[in-house]
Formats: C-alpha cells, sequence, structure tokens
C-alpha cells in the first residue's frame, strides 16, 4: 500500500486521505483505497435512518467497510475510487446534510464526549461547545493552513472520555467550580455497608469490608480528606 498523495475534493484541502495498491494491475478492485472522514454529530448520536443513508452511501460508492469512529472522532469510509470521491461528497452534502472531516496540517474534526445530554459528571456543555467550535473553524478545518494537524477536544469531566489530554492539541475539560458536595448520611452508610459498594456490582466475591481510611482517604494526592470515624471531611 501506498498512503498519502494529493486527492480530495474540490474546494477543501483535506477530508480525503489517498491510498493506492501498489499492485493495481493484479488488484484493479482495490487500486484506489482512499479513506473518507466525515464530520461526526457531537457526542454521536445517530438515527437509524441516518445511519442507513451512510451505509448505503458507503456500500454504493465505496467498499462498504465503515469505522465508527476513527480516534480522532469521525464516521470513516474505508475504501473508494478517486472518481467516486465528488460524488460521495455531493451527496454527503446535499442529501445527508453533512460534511467532510479534517486531515492533513489543519483543524482535525473537534469531537466531544456526550456530556450533559446523557452523563451525571458533565461539567459543561461539551456538545455545545464542540459544535460552536466546529462551525467557528470551518475554513481551519477544510483548508490545511498548519505545518501540522492540530486537535480540539471536549470533555465534560475529568474521566475524560475523549482523552482530550491524550489525544488533541488543545483539551477543553469540565471542572467543578463550587465546594465538593457530600452527604454525609450516604458517606456512612457506605462504611456501614448498608450502601453496597458499585451499588452490588461486585458483591461475587467476599472483598472485607469497606475500608474509607485506606480506600479513598489515603489514595487523594492532595492529601485534603480527613475521616473522623462518623464525618468525611475535604479541605476546598
Ligand atoms: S468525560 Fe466526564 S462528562 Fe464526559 S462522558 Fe466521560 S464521565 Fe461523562
Ligand atoms: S484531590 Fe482529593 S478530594 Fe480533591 S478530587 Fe482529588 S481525591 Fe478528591
Amino acid at each position: 500500500w501506498k498512503h498519502g498523495g494529493i486527492v480530495g475534493v474540490f474546494g477543501y484541502g483535506g477530508g480525503v486521505i489517498g491510498r493506492y495498491c501498489d499492485q493495481p494491475e493484479m488488484f484493479p478492485a482495490v487500486a484506489h483505497f482512499h479513506t473518507i472522514r466525515i464530520n461526526q454529530p457531537s457526542g454521536k448520536y445517530y438515527t437509524t435512518e441516518y445511519l442507513e443513508q451512510l451505509a448505503d452511501l458507503c456500500e454504493g460508492r465505496g467498499s462498504g467497510i465503515t469505522n465508527m469512529h476513527g480516534s480522532t472522532g469521525d464516521i470513516v469510509f474505508l475504501g473508494s475510487h478517486t472518481p467516486q470521491l465528488e460524488e460521495i461528497f455531493w451527496e454527503l452534502t446535499h442529501n445527508i446534510n453533512q460534511d467532510l472531516g479534517g486531515s492533513g496540517g489543519n483543524l482535525r474534526t473537534p469531537s466531544a464526549c456526550l456530556g450533559m445530554s446523557r452523563c451525571e459528571y458533565a461539567c459543561i456543555d461539551t456538545q455545545a461547545i464542540c459544535h460552536y467550535m466546529t462551525n467557528e473553524y470551518q475554513d481551519e478545518l477544510h483548508r490545511p493552513a498548519f505545518p501540522y494537524k492540530f486537535k480540539f477536544k471536549f470533555d465534560g469531566c475529568p474521566n475524560c472520555c475523549v482523552a482530550s489530554i491524550a489525544r488533541s492539541d488543545l483539551s477543553f475539560i469540565g471542572t467543578w467550580k463550587d465546594d465538593i458536595r457530600m452527604d454525609q448520611e450516604a458517606v456512612k452508610a457506605y462504611v456501614g455497608g448498608e450502601l453496597k459498594s458499585n451499588g452490588g456490582a461486585h458483591a461475587g466475591r467476599d472483598w472485607g469490608p469497606f475500608d474509607i481510611q485506606k480506600e479513598v482517604v489515603d489514595l487523594c494526592p492532595g492529601e485534603c480528606m480527613a475521616w473522623d470515624g462518623s464525618k468525611l471531611a475535604i479541605d476546598n
């Protein structure tokens, strides 16, 4: 395989990655096997109808193999010939209301965790920020202006489900701004065993009694927790 080379759609400098077979006479059906990146919806929500449209397009004008999703976050269509690229682009933008993603030295498709739409840990509206930034930086996304790729990613909290720290150049991570809230009654019930660890998910084995000092307080890297036997304190 040869990776790279100039291939794409008119007006855009990214979104398609050229792949060519180095034995095209032997394998004409895969003489070209370009990768197409498509901007995924914020939070990766789909209707079945929309997925069917994508699958039909990939099957009709490409290999039918998709990658849901690439590590950048994009919907990826694997394997299409050069003459199909404009056709796919036209269908995407006119019939499926969708756009290409980024590739090469441009802004890569921004991606976000599903954040406030489903996750109780979200501290910021990742989907809204991702949508806004994608629109704001459209030009940088489609027309490579940088010497190297550049990525934004948006995590709603420090659990980092989209791995914004590891996988982007500019990570946005929601943090809790106020004092940490505690339900002292629930903490007590957890220590006393009335509330089961992990909702009872670990009940299949005897792990011994829960030790809040060893399992929670001593693990705090900031050493800012204290347990006096009945009350948990956190120095905010
Ligand atoms: S990063 Fe945080 S807010 Fe986003 S899905 Fe993961 S746990 Fe939820
Ligand atoms: S520093 Fe300690 S109290 Fe603060 S969030 Fe981390 S573990 Fe919790």
